[in-house]
């Protein structure tokens, strides 16, 4: 059974058509990747597998349930982890303490734990920060956990929204841009992350990305959006060959 599988899916903005026709099938442990020139609805269809927006048209199955209707918090809870372009970050909040509030979701002391201080929520407690502190460690934070969010450089900001995403158990991974505003070496740092998290959790990722060497060299499979429509999907050495992808993206932004 697929992971993830949308069938035509199409979504309008008002008279905008965003996303047309859309089919995507993810197979359990892949890496994906989804490229396309600025407005082709690439952060639209993240949108509309999570559930901030639902679809005009079209199904949308996750392990072989619907989930088209609900709402983000619910679709988090079935597996789907993501990150957004614009980071979404409460900025006086530590590192850590943005990961631990991801997890609250997931505990299990129920509501009497939540008021009254038993011996149970404080184990679950320090569950929590521990299993917070090991993320971070995945991401290469660990020693920033207790900054708040405010000074630290945008790569850095960027490994706390994905160690956010992954404090759910996400099964999918969603990567909107996640190197956005880092430099070349940050860029190669969080390959390497990506990679470790990919075998290390067993993950399945799909990733939006405007840096070619980025996505090319993570992704098996990549697929091309122009218009809200696929222009073209294969290996990054075919999407690289392609015509209609040279025309529509690369021959205009060549990025290293
Ligand atoms: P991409 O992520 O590929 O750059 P987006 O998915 O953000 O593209 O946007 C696709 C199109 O949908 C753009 O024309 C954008 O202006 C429009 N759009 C995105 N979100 C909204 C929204 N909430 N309301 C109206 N139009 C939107
Ligand atoms: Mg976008």
């Amino acid at each position: 059974m697929p992971l993830l599988q949308i069938e035509h899916m199409t979504h309008y903005f008002g008279g905008l058509r965003a996303v047309h026709d859309y089919n995507l099938t993810i197979e359990p442990g892949e890496i994906r990747g989804l490229i396309g020139p600025n407005g082709a609805g690439k952060s639209t269809i993240f949108n509309l597998i999570t559930g901030v927006y639902t679809p005009s048209e079209g199904k949308i199955t996750f392990q072989g349930k619907n989930i088209v209707g609900l709402p983000p918090h619910k679709t988090a809870a079935m597996g789907l982890g993501r990150t957004f372009q614009n980071l979404r970050l409460w900025r006086h909040m530590s590192v850590l303490d943005h990961v631990k509030m991801a997890q609250y979701s997931q505990l299990t002391y129920g509501l009497v734990g939540a008021f009254f201080n038993t011996r149970n929520r404080t184990h679950q407690e320090q569950k929590n920060t521990e299993k917070a502190l090991g993320l971070l460690d995945v991401v290469g934070i660990r020693y920033l956990a207790d900054q708040s969010v405010t000074n630290l450089p945008y790569g850095i900001q960027r490994r706390v929204e994905i160690a956010r995403a992954l404090a759910i158990n996400p099964k999918l991974l969603l990567l909107d841009e996640p190197t956005a505003g880092m430099n070349p070496e940050e860029l190669l740092d969080l390959m390497k992350t990506i990679r470790k998290v990919h075998k290390e959790f067993g993950l399945t990722i799909l990733l939006i990305e405007h840096r070619m060497k980025f996505i090319m060299e993570l992704c098996e499979r990549i697929q091309t959006l122009d218009f809200g429509e696929i222009i073209a999907e294969g290996t990054p050495k075919e999407i690289q060959n392609n015509p209609r992808v040279i025309e529509a993206y690369l021959g205009k932004e060549v990025e290293a």
